[in-house]
């Protein structure tokens, strides 16, 4: 055994099932872990990880700070998949080009092998809603992640509380899940899609608007039915920290929402990737 392959043997502990490019750089990831995980709460996030070693893709660029051939990088992911799953887990992956982890999990293929953290954590807990709130979640890029595996865990089994996805992207392509999303849309008549992409092409005919925009001009109440009031619904943000940052001091300021947080009970739950 060469010592590439000692070490890979040493870390790694699952193995690339599914691989589907959604752009260029952006990837949906399927791994089996070879022991199951604990069942976990939709909204949480485990690690991925690959040994320095290892390949980058063609379509990155140089690495802004080199990793040692034997380090093993690790970084965090939320998981896409429903709660119950304890084998096999999607991930959806942004590749940030000269980043040390993404490059090399972009160039990965399916029977090749890579480190999955043994535990599966995080606060941004989707399951905890309560059953009799609406709920509203805000999403750009990667962040619609924990609500993929929300509405795969849930939607059905909450059929007296609305809900709504709010996705914001560039163009239609961005939009991961766009058609699981749209299915489930005409699926469950308590849930709400609504997409806005900030630089489409003439083919699209949904919004155009800025999330901050939709709120400030009230479409996401209007159309989905869910009020932005604190006493009837929960609101989920996550992805771009500008967008969390914005969305959460407009919600603050004019909607009454306080920030969910380990010291303070609040409406509000943010997570920044
Ligand atoms: C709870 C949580 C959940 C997450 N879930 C997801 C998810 O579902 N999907 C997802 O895609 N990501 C997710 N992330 C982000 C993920 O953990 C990684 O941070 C991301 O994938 C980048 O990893 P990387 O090793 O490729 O980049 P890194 O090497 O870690 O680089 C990341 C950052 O380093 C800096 N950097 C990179 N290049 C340069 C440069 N040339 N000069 C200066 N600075 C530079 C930039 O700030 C860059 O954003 C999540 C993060 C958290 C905390």
């Amino acid at each position: 055994m060469t010592d590439k392959e000692a070490l890979r043997e040493q870390h790694y502990n699952a193995t690339v099932v599914g691989k589907i490019m959604v752009t260029p750089n952006m990837m949906i990831l399927r791994v089996v872990a070879d022991e199951p995980r604990q069942e976990f709460s939709a909204g949480q996030y485990t690690t991925l990880g690959l040994l320095g070693l290892e390949p980058r893709s063609a379509n990155s660029d140089a690495e802004y700070k080199p990793a040692p051939p034997e380090k093993l990088i690790r970084r965090a992911y939320s998981i896409a998949s429903a709660r119950h799953e304890t084998r096999e887990f999607e991930f959806f992956v942004s590749q940030v080009k000269s980043g040390q982890l993404t490059p090399r999990l972009f160039a990965l293929e399916v029977g090749q092998r890579l480190f999955l953290g043994k535990r599966i954590v995080g606060a941004f807990n989707l399951s905890d809603a309560p059953a009799d709130k609406d709920i509203l979640m805000i999403a750009t890029g990667t962040g619609i992640t924990p609500f993929i595996s929300f509405l795969r865990s849930h939607v059905a089994q909450r059929p007296q509380s609305r809900m709504a996805v709010v996705q914001g992207a560039s163009h239609q392509r961005d939009l991961g899940y766009y058609s699981e999303l749209s299915f489930l849309r005409s699926t469950f008549p308590n849930f709400y899609y609504l997409p806005t992409l900030t630089d489409a092409d003439s083919t699209w005919s949904g919004h155009r608007m800025w999330i901050e925009e939709m709120l400030e001009a009230g479409v996401i109440e209007k159309e989905s039915g869910v009020a932005l009031d604190p006493q009837r619904t929960h609101v989920y943000l996550c992805g771009n920290p500008a967008m969390v940052e914005n969305v959460s001091a407009w919600l603050e300021e004019h909607a009454g929402y306080r920030k969910h947080s380990a010291k303070q009970e609040g409406e509000l739950f943010v997570e920044e990737f």
